[in-house]
């Protein structure tokens, strides 16, 4: 019987995604053996996140300032816009500098399964970001899954009546692929014969 310390917190990470109970102890078991090496530096990280990681107001992206560093960046074109379900998705594809424009993200897709409407993602915020102007294209990068498609079916509807070109990802991207799994080249590929939404 673990102590009432390791148990709490083998719970704690074994809701951490990919990580299961028993994966959970074994990495506690780990760093209650490196107490004054490796458990130190993991707290240390932990509250540096805490501490200095804030939203981006304007893309939803994470970062130590608002707006973040790829919204500040002079270098990145103002008129292409990338929506991503997920900030992995935006790091992905920024990896590279696969994409030369700005993001958005909008924190999940739609699933009438799991019950997210489009009030629970960051849509309104990129209307307005649309409709105040200055974009030319909207690049909708949704994951190759069934919720990921009704999500960019649904952007390109409310997105319609804006004078932007919107465009998705080619689809050599493999169906049920998300987007952080794939590797640059497929990802340069998807992005590169991206075509309209139709
Ligand atoms: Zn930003």
């Amino acid at each position: 019987m673990a102590s009432q310390e390791i148990e709490a917190l083998a719970a704690v990470l074994a809701r951490l995604p990919g990580l299961g109970p028993r994966s959970a102890r074994r990495a506690v078991l780990w760093l209650v053996k490196r107490r004054d090496t490796a458990l130190v530096e993991t707290i240390a990280a932990l509250r540096a996140v805490q501490d200095r990681l804030v939203e981006c107001a304007t893309c939803g992206n994470v970062d130590t300032r608002d707006p973040c560093g790829i919204c500040a960046d002079p270098r990145r074109d103002p008129r292409q816009l990338c929506v991503v379900e997920d900030i992995a998705d935006l790091w992905a594809l920024d990896r590279a500098r696969l994409f030369p424009g700005l993001y958005h993200v909008l924190g999940g897709q739609l699933s009438a399964l799991d019950g997210i409407g489009p009030e629970d993602l960051a849509i309104e915020a990129l209307v307005g970001r649309v409709a105040s102007g200055g974009i030319d294209e909207v690049v909708l990068a949704m994951n190759a899954t069934l919720e990921g498609q009704t999500t960019a079916h649904y952007l390109a509807s409310r997105l319609e009546d804006y004078p932007v070109r919107i465009t998705q990802l080619a689809h050599g991207l493999p169906v049920g692929g998300e987007l952080d799994y794939l590797d640059e080249g497929t990802l340069a590929q998807a992005l590169r014969a991206r075509r309209p939404v139709g």
